[in-house]
């Protein structure tokens, strides 16, 4: 069965608002030729989000997916590391978390937990799964959803703390400048160097867990959570699709075919169970 799942899977990610801490980088330099007004809104810019918090965010996710099943999984921090604050990293071992790494002898030889076989360990160990930046256009036409990449408008938002004395007269005291995606929709493409049954169980389960909680403030994505900023409505698309389905997705003019009505029957009654169950094997037995 897993014969029939490509490495490249696709979830689809839609936001009203993303603000990611490492910032977005975008293109405006080549757009604007020296021009460039951010509080424009004709300016038409992409960019890119970068793939460390999304990382983050799936990663969460799939922690949770493990627990749910009655496993744990590693802890994303070093365990010789030296945290600032360790009683905290210990309650984390106490509450669902291995020590990274404490699950695997040798990690050239044995896999260890599904965490770490996805999310790789040690510098010589790369993870399982690789995590792509998603590529974002303000103008639908231009997005190859079939590449990881999403409709997304660009805007540099502003923030002024003002004075509270009231002979100041809200006089600014500091001005913030903040990056923000705002309206995105599309595609995050995720490759799996090697595949197996139970990866894809884990993030069928995970992406459902992240659709679920996306209001909760721990399974927001990004840095401005306090503000609404990062709900997601996520979705694994269909593994079964081909590329023209995919796309079709995307089309708003047009809606599912027969056959891709009989995948998703296909991928609810069949594939997805076995995979879930192929996940829930692996961590009973562990
Ligand atoms: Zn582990």
């Amino acid at each position: 069965m897993i014969g029939d799942i490509s490495n490249d899977v696709f979830i689809r990610i839609q936001t009203d608002l993303l603000v990611v801490g490492d910032s977005v980088m975008t293109d405006r330099h080549h757009a604007s030729n020296g021009n460039y007004e951010d509080d424009d809104p004709q300016n038409q810019i992409g960019g890119i989000i970068p793939a460390f918090p999304l990382s983050g965010w799936l990663r969460h996710g799939m922690e949770r997916a493990v627990h749910e099943c009655g496993g744990t999984a590693c802890h994303p921090g070093e365990a010789n590391a030296n945290f600032i604050k360790d009683d905290v990293y210990d309650r984390d071992l106490d509450a669902g978390y291995h020590e990274k790494g404490a699950c695997t002898n040798d990690p050239k030889e044995d896999d260890g937990c599904v965490i770490f076989d996805l999310f790789g360990g040690f510098n010589s160990v790369p993870g399982k799964v690789m995590r792509r930046p998603i590529k974002f256009n303000p103008v639908r036409s231009g997005v190859d959803y079939t590449r990881g990449q999403a409709e997304g408008h660009y805007r540099r938002l502003n923030r002024n703390i003002v004075s509270r004395n009231q002979e100041d007269n809200r006089e600014p005291l500091r001005n913030a400048e903040i990056d923000a995606v705002a309206n995105l929709d599309g595609c995050w493409h995720l490759s799996f160097r090697e595949m197996k049954p139970e990866f894809i169980g884990l993030l069928a389960k995970s992406v459902n867990f992240l659709d679920a909680h996306k209001t909760d403030f721990m399974h927001q994505l990004g840095g401005a959570r306090n503000f609404g900023a990062g709900i997601v409505d996520c979705d694994l698309i269909n593994p079964l699709y081909e590329e023209r389905e995919l796309k079709r997705v995307f089309d708003r003019g047009k809606s599912n075919t027969n056959k891709m009505d009989e995948k998703d029957d296909q991928w609810a009654e069949e594939y997805r169970p076995a995979f879930v169950n192929a996940l829930e094997q692996r961590i009973e037995e562990r």
